[in-house]
């Protein structure tokens, strides 16, 4: 797993250990459905090159953060800074944005009808217009670094739980995406699995890649994150290092979380 990203400009990873550039900025943001405040001023940078973990009880709102970010959701308030625009304002054409920023959700979005390498091209080759040889390349390049080049031609309903996922993740990445987002990626999978997408998303960290991550996995949380953001009741109430977040959290809400955790 040692160079899992086969994409197109790999030198645009490459020597992001100062991670001074910012490439979403995230400000006040502030989700609502209808009279319910779901996200209640959320402000957060992401640097190139940065992993950010969320953490946060169930229902506290980073699904709807992430699905902010993608367009999923409208918002009632903040902006969202990305590549010098506001995404938040009218006019943001959600598609492209889509293929900068890639997700990858909890349950596999696969197309059941198609095959691995159909549902992998169709990005490519439908949206991004690609050479059908080139992008076929990379999608083979992605597959080989996850294990799976010889499931190419299998549909998702002859693939695992674990399979299934890291054909998702290649799909998004196969769209050479600036940042991805991963919403609780193995929370379906069974135990032996797991691990397969996490070392996948691992390797993806190894190389630089700028992600924001939502998972329960906190052995995962904690070796991966550059930073840990704990969200409580739609807002941030915590970030912090791995390493003093999990040892010595600053709020009470973190401490307790933790708690049920630990
Ligand atoms: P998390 O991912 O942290 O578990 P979510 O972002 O999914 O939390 O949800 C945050 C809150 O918003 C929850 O109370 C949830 O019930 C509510 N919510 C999420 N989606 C909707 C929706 N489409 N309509 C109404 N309420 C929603
Ligand atoms: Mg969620």
């Amino acid at each position: 797993m040692a160079n899992i990203l086969n994409i197109a400009n790999p030198a645009e990873l490459a020597g992001t250990d100062t991670k001074t550039e910012t490439l979403l900025e995230i400000k006040g943001l502030v989700k609502q459905f209808g009279e319910r405040r779901v996200l209640d001023g959320i402000d957060l940078q992401v640097k190139r090159g940065e992993v950010i973990v969320v953490l946060g009880p169930s229902g506290c709102g980073k699904s709807t953060l992430l699905r902010c970010l993608n367009g999923l959701e409208s918002v009632q308030g903040g902006s969202i800074g990305y590549a010098g625009k506001d995404l938040t304002a009218a006019g943001t054409d959600w598609r492209e944005v889509r293929q900068r920023i890639g997700m990858v959700f909890q349950s596999y979005e696969l197309f059941p009808h198609m095959n691995v390498i159909d549902n992998i091209l169709l990005g490519p080759l439908k949206v991004q217009k690609r050479d059908k040889r080139e992008a076929l390349l990379q999608a083979e390049g992605l597959l080989e670094r996850v294990g799976l080049l010889d499931r190419k031609h299998a549909y998702p309903r002859e693939l695992s739980g674990g399979q299934k996922q890291r054909i998702a993740i290649v799909r998004a990445l196969c769209m050479n995406p600036d940042i991805m987002l991963f919403d609780e990626v193995t929370a379906s999978l069974d135990p032996e699995m797991v691990r397969e997408v996490l070392d996948v998303i691992r390797g993806l960290a190894n190389q630089g890649m700028t992600m924001v991550i939502v998972t329960h996995e906190m052995g995962f949380a904690r070796s991966v994150g550059d930073r840990i953001v704990f969200i409580d009741r739609g807002r941030i109430v915590e970030t912090a290092p791995p390493e003093r977040f999990f040892t010595k959290p600053e709020s009470e809400r973190a401490q307790h979380f933790l708690d049920i955790f630990q």
